[in-house]
């Protein structure tokens, strides 16, 4: 019934929906941008 709104929170990034529900504050981000940032802070030091 609800399947085209599913509750689940929308990436910061590219805005698709997260594996996280919207209950979770913060900036969420989906799978692909999740491991896109880590990488990123990883080479930061
Ligand atoms: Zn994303």
């Amino acid at each position: 019934m609800d399947e085209e709104n599913p509750p689940y929170a929308e990436c910061v990034l590219c805005r698709k929906p997260t594996e996280h529900p919207e209950s979770v504050k913060g900036v969420v981000y989906c799978p692909v941008c999740a491991w896109q940032e880590a990488q990123r802070t990883a080479c930061s030091g």
